[in-house]
C-alpha cells in the first residue's frame, strides 16, 4: 500500500484528483510541481495514515519505511542533508485535509533544527539573527503543538527580551537577544514540556507527524466540523516539505493572495504580503502587511511572477484561488492553492464574469453559486442616511450590516446566544481559531488587530458574517469591559452597530436598508430563470411586500394569508365586531365595514401583479386569536363595541379551544359561517374587477384553506362561484378565476383524486401537512425540536427542509393522485418549505408547476430551481 506521495523537480506522485487521499493541500502541491509552478520539494503522508493512527495510535504496517525514503529522496533532491552539520535541510510540517479547515489544525515549520544545526544554518546563510530567529520559532511551535507548553509562556519570555533589547518588533531583536530567547524558550521546555525536546530531527519529525494527526481531534477542529457538515472520519494527511525562509531580510517574506477580490469578486489580483516574515505571521494578523499592490513598488520581479502564476494557476483549475507563498531571497515559491472562499457578492461576479471571459460556460457559471447564500447578497447595509458618527473605523472584511450587544469573549457569545436573547457582537484585539464558536453566535465580529486574510476575515467571510478587522483607534479593555476611541466608550452588553462593507464600528443601533443586488446578480439570475422550469411565486399579504416580490422577479402571488390583513387597531375592532356579533345580522353589519378594508388591499395586489396569478386564501386562523386576552383590552373592547365587559370575557372563554391549529380554522370557519367566505370573496372579486378597469391584467387565484374532505372544498366552492355571479352580473363585467385548495391535512393527500375534481389547482401547505404528518406541533416543537437534530432523527429540522420520506411520500401520492383525476392540476407549494433548496429540488423532482416563498427567498428559490434543473439534465446525460 503506498502511504507516501513524493513531489519535487517538476513530478509529483500524486494530482489535484487524489484530494480524499491527499487533502486539498497535497493534492494541489503535487498538481502545482507537475505544472512546473515553483513549489519546494516534499511528500505526503496519506489520510489512510491518519485514519488508522487516529484508530490505534499506530502507524499501518510499511509507513515508516516509506517516510524515511521518502526523506532520503527529499535530502537528494535538496542536496542538503536533514537536520546536518553542514547545511541542513529544514522541513515544514503542515495539516491538509480533504475539506478546507483554515487555522483549525497544526502546523510547525524549521523543523530539523537544534543547538548545532543552527550554527550550520548561521554560518551558510551568513545571517546570524536569520538563523536563531528561526530556531526560536521552530522552538515556539514545536513546545506549543507536541509539547504541549502554554503559547502565553513563549509570549512573555520573548515580550521581555524585546524591552530589554528596546526594540518594538520582533524582527528588530538582535541575534544575541535572540539567543537569549532560544536558551529561555527551552528551560520553558524542559519545565512544562509532556516531554524533553527531542533534538534528532527524525525524533522531531515523527512527534510533529504525531501531533498534527491528533490536531484533527482537537476542540475548534471538531466544531468546525459540526458547523460545516464535515464528517469526522475523515482524516488529515500530513505535508513534509523543504523549508523556504521569508524570515531572510528585506526581499524575503511571505503572502497570501486571491487571484480575484474575495470581498467584491473584482478581477485583480488581491492579498497582504509580509516583508521579513514566516507564514504564521500573516495568518496571526499580528503585523499590518503590505497590499499586494505595494509588493510591484517594493519587489517588481516577484510581482510580474506571482501574477503570471495566479494567472497560470486559475486557468489551469478555471477556479478563483486563494495562494500561500514564501519569497526567500527575491525568489517565490508556492506554498499551496485552493479554491478561494469568496463572499456571495463576489461568488455571484466571478462567475458571471468566468463565463464572459469563456473560462466556464453559463451552466457552470449557475451551477457555482449556491443558492443559499443569495440571501447575503441582498444583505442590509447601514441607512446612508442615517446620522451618526463611527467610533473608528476599521478594515472591512466582511459585508452587511448588523447590531448587536457588545460581548469580548467566544465564550460570553456563546452564553449569551443560548439564552436567546438579543443579539451580540464579539468584540477582541485579534481571534484565534479558539474563538470560532464564539463568531459563529455573534452577528458580527469586530477586531482591533489584523488586516483582511487576518483568522477572523477569513473565518467571518466563509461564514458570510459581517466583519471589520484592524481597528487599530479602538481599545479594547476587556477587564474593565468597555472599548474606548475618541475619548468614547461602549461597555460591555451595551449596543453597537457594525458596518462590514465600510469598516464603521458605531455606537448604538442604527437603522439599515435593504441594497439594489447590482448588475452581476441580475445576469446570472437571468442565466438562471432560463435553465430552471419550476415557476417561483412570492407569497406576500399587502401592495407593498407584492412590489418587493415583483423587484426580485416573482412570477406571481402564491399565498396571500388574508388574515394578515386584519392586523391594525382600526381593521382589528371590525374583525372583533364580526366575531362577537350576536346573531347574523349583526355579523354582516361587521363584514360589511371590513369589506372596503379588503378590496382595497386586494385591488393594490392585483395592480402590483399586473399580468400574473394572485393567489388568495380565504380566512384560516382560528377566531380566538383576534380577540382580546388582557384585562385592559377587553376592557377598551367592550366599550369600542358597547357590549359588556362580562359579555366579551364570556364570548372569548367560548371560543378558546383545547387545541386551536387541530380546530375551529381553516375551511371550517367558512363552512359554519358562511358569510365570511362569500364578503372575502365579493371583495376578491370586486377587487378584481376595480384593478381591470385602471388596466390591469388581473389573474385571480381563491384558495380554500385546510380541506381534509371534498365536501368541504365543494361547499367553499359553490359559495365563490355564486358570489361571482352576483358581483360580475352588479358590475357587468367579469374576470376569468380558478377556486383551488390547499393540500396541508394527511386525508387531502390521500383522497387527491376526488378533491381535485373540485379543484384547478393545488397548492401544498407544508407548514400544517408536517405539523399533522409528523404529529407535531409547528408552535410547540420548538423546546425539544433541536434535541432530535442534534441526535440526528432528522437531518434537518423538517418545518424548514422538507421530511422528504415522510411528508414528501404523501406529496408525492397526492400530485399522482391529482393529476391522473384533472391532468393539467396547476400544483404548487406555499409552505416556508418553497424557500429551502433542498425542497424546491424535491418539488422539481414531483414536476410541481411552482413554488411559492417569501419576498426575500425568491432570488434564493429560482437559482434553486435552475440547479434542479440542471442537475437532472446532466443526471440525464450521463445515463
Ligand atoms: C402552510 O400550512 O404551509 C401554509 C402555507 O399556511 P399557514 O402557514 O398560514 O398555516
Ligand atoms: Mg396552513
Amino acid at each position: 500500500m503506498k502511504y507516501v506521495y513524493f513531489f519535487g523537480r517538476g513530478h509529483a506522485d500524486g494530482g489535484r484528483e487524489l484530494k480524499t487521499l491527499l487533502g486539498g493541500k497535497g493534492a494541489n502541491i503535487a498538481e502545482m510541481t507537475n505544472l512546473g509552478v515553483p513549489v519546494p520539494p516534499g511528500f505526503t503522508i496519506t489520510t489512510d495514515v491518519c485514519r488508522h493512527h487516529l484508530m490505534s495510535d499506530e502507524l499501518p504496517d510499511g509507513a515508516r519505511e516509506q517516510v524515511d525514503e521518502a526523506l532520503r529522496r527529499l535530502e537528494k533532491v535538496a542536496g542538503k542533508k536533514f537536520g546536518g552539520h553542514e547545511d541542513p535541510l529544514l522541513v515544514s510540517v503542515r495539516s491538509g485535509a480533504a475539506v478546507s479547515m483554515p487555522g483549525m489544525m497544526d502546523t510547525i515549520l524549521n523543523l530539523g533544527l537544534n543547538d548545532a544545526s543552527v550554527a550550520a544554518l548561521a554560518r551558510v546563510s551568513g545571517d546570524e539573527r536569520f538563523a536563531w530567529d528561526s530556531y526560536r520559532r521552530f522552538l515556539q511551535m514545536y513546545g506549543d503543538v507536541v509539547l504541549g507548553v502554554e503559547h502565553a509562556g513563549f509570549e512573555k519570555i520573548l515580550s521581555k527580551v524585546r524591552t530589554a533589547a528596546g526594540v518594538e518588533s520582533d524582527a528588530e531583536i538582535p541575534a544575541d537577544g535572540l539567543r537569549d530567547v532560544v536558551s529561555q524558550y527551552r528551560d520553558l521546555i524542559a519545565q512544562q514540556g509532556t516531554d524533553p525536546f527531542p533534538d534528532s530531527p527524525v525524533d522531531q519529525l515523527w512527534g510533529a507527524i504525531g501531533a498534527v494527526f491528533r490536531s484533527w481531534r482537537n476542540e475548534r477542529a471538531i466544531a468546525y466540523r459540526k458547523t460545516y457538515g464535515i464528517p469526522h472520519d475523515l482524516g488529515t494527511a500530513v505535508n513534509v516539505q523543504a523549508m523556504v525562509y521569508g524570515n531572510r531580510g528585506p526581499t524575503s517574506g511571505t503572502g497570501v493572495a486571491f487571484t480575484r477580490n474575495a470581498s467584491t469578486g473584482e478581477r485583480k489580483l488581491f492579498g497582504e504580503f509580509l516583508v521579513n516574515a514566516q507564514g504564521e505571521d500573516v495568518v496571526a494578523g499580528i503585523r499590518d502587511p503590505l497590499s499586494i499592490d505595494d509588493v510591484g513598488d517594493h519587489l517588481p520581479g516577484v510581482y510580474e511572477q506571482l501574477t503570471e502564476t495566479a494567472e497560470r494557476l486559475e486557468a489551469h483549475y478555471k477556479e478563483m484561488q486563494d495562494l500561500e507563498f514564501t519569497v526567500e531571497d527575491g525568489t517565490l515559491y508556492l506554498l499551496q492553492t485552493r479554491t478561494g472562499k469568496r463572499t456571495a457578492r463576489a461568488a455571484v461576479r466571478i462567475a458571471v464574469e468566468m463565463a464572459a471571459e469563456g473560462l466556464i460556460d453559463r451552466r457552470e457559471a449557475v451551477s457555482r453559486v449556491e443558492p443559499e447564500r443569495l440571501e447575503q447578497v441582498l444583505h442590509p447595509m447601514v441607512d446612508p442616511d442615517a446620522d451618526y458618527v463611527p467610533l473608528a473605523v476599521g478594515n472591512p472584511a466582511s459585508p452587511g450590516a448588523a447590531t448587536g450587544r457588545v460581548v469580548f469573549t467566544a465564550r460570553e457569545a456563546v452564553e449569551k446566544a443560548a439564552e436567546g436573547g438579543d443579539p451580540v457582537v464579539l468584540v477582541r484585539t485579534e481571534t484565534s481559531p479558539d474563538d470560532f464558536e464564539g463568531m459563529v453566535a455573534a452577528v458580527a465580529i469586530v477586531t482591533s488587530r489584523g488586516g483582511k486574510s487576518s483568522h477572523a476575515a477569513v473565518v467571518a467571510r466563509g461564514m458570510g458574517k459581517t466583519c471589520v478587522v484592524g481597528t487599530k483607534s479602538l481599545t479594547i479593555d476587556e477587564e474593565a469591559g468597555e472599548i474606548r476611541a475618541d475619548g468614547r466608550t461602549v461597555r460591555r452588553g451595551e449596543w453597537i452597530t457594525v458596518d462590514g462593507s465600510s469598516g464603521e464600528v458605531i455606537p448604538g443601533r442604527v437603522a439599515t436598508v435593504q441594497p439594489e443586488p447590482g448588475e452581476f446578480f441580475d445576469r446570472l439570475m437571468g442565466w438562471a430563470d432560463e435553465f430552471r422550469r419550476l415557476r417561483v411565486r412570492a407569497n406576500a399579504d399587502n401592495p407593498e411586500d407584492a412590489s418587493t416580490a415583483r423587484r426580485f422577479a416573482a412570477e406571481g402571488i402564491g399565498l396571500c394569508r388574508t388574515e394578515h390583513m386584519f392586523f391594525g387597531d382600526e381593521r382589528i375592532d371590525a374583525v372583533r365586531e364580526m366575531i362577537l356579533a350576536a346573531d347574523g345580522a349583526g355579523r354582516r353589519r361587521a363584514l360589511d365595514k371590513l369589506l372596503p378594508m379588503q378590496r382595497s388591499d386586494f385591488e393594490g395586489i392585483f395592480r402590483a401583479m399586473d399580468g400574473l396569478p394572485v393567489t388568495i386564501r380565504l380566512l384560516d386562523p382560528p377566531l380566538h386569536e383576534f380577540l382580546p386576552t388582557e384585562p385592559g383590552e377587553i376592557e377598551r373592547v367592550a366599550r369600542a363595541l358597547d357590549r359588556s365587559i362580562e359579555d366579551v370575557e364570556a364570548a372569548v372563554t367560548r371560543l378558546i379551544e383545547a387545541n386551536p391549529m387541530l380546530g375551529h380554522r381553516g375551511c371550517r370557519l367558512g363552512f359554519s359561517h358562511p358569510e365570511i367566505s362569500r364578503m372575502q370573496a365579493r371583495a376578491i372579486f370586486e377587487a378584481a374587477l376595480d384593478a381591470k378597469a385602471a388596466g390591469a391584467d388581473v389573474r385571480p387565484e381563491v384558495m380554500v384553506p385546510l380541506v381534509g374532505h371534498v365536501a368541504e372544498l365543494r361547499n367553499q366552492r359553490d359559495l365563490v362561484e355564486e358570489t361571482a355571479r352576483e358581483v360580475f352580473a352588479e358590475r357587468d363585467d367579469r374576470v376569468d378565476y380558478l377556486v383551488g385548495t390547499m393540500i396541508e391535512l394527511p386525508r387531502a393527500c390521500l383522497t387527491a383524486g376526488p378533491i381535485a375534481a373540485a379543484a384547478d389547482f393545488f397548492s401544498f401547505g407544508t407548514n400544517d401537512l408536517t405539523q399533522t404528518t409528523l404529529g407535531l406541533s409547528r408552535d410547540d416543537a420548538g423546546s425539544f425540536l433541536p434535541l432530535y437534530i442534534e441526535a440526528g432523527v432528522y437531518a434537518k429540522d423538517p418545518f424548514q427542509s422538507l421530511d422528504i420520506e415522510g411528508v414528501g411520500r404523501l406529496m408525492r401520492a397526492a400530485v399522482r393522485e391529482g393529476r391522473a383525476e384533472r391532468p393539467h392540476l396547476k400544483v404548487g407549494i406555499c409552505g416556508e418549505h418553497g424557500g429551502d433548496p433542498d425542497s424546491v429540488a424535491f418539488c422539481h423532482g414531483l414536476g410541481m408547476d411552482y413554488v411559492s416563498c417569501s419576498p426575500f427567498r425568491v432570488p434564493v428559490a429560482r437559482l434553486a430551481a435552475a440547479h434542479a434543473a440542471l442537475r437532472e439534465a446532466a443526471e440525464t446525460e450521463r445515463r
